[in-house]
């Protein structure tokens, strides 16, 4: 490997931790993880974990039960 092409592939791995160190970048990642695990949470059909949570569900805004 040429020292062009070291210099090249590093200065591309420093381009990509920047943008996904990059503060929107984990926040939206932040974001979606908290989605998926309210949604999975909320309408899991395993009967214990949606027993569960049948109170918050019912007092969470804009969330659906029955
Ligand atoms: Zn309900």
């Amino acid at each position: 490997m040429t020292t062009a092409t070291q210099n090249s592939t590093q200065a591309l791995l420093q381009r990509t931790a920047k943008l996904t160190l990059s503060v929107p970048v984990q926040c939206t990642l932040f974001l979606l993880l908290t989605a998926t695990t309210l949604w999975t949470v909320y309408f899991s059909s395993y009967a214990p974990a949606h027993n569960a949570l049948h109170e918050t569900r019912h007092s969470t805004l804009g969330v659906g039960c029955h």
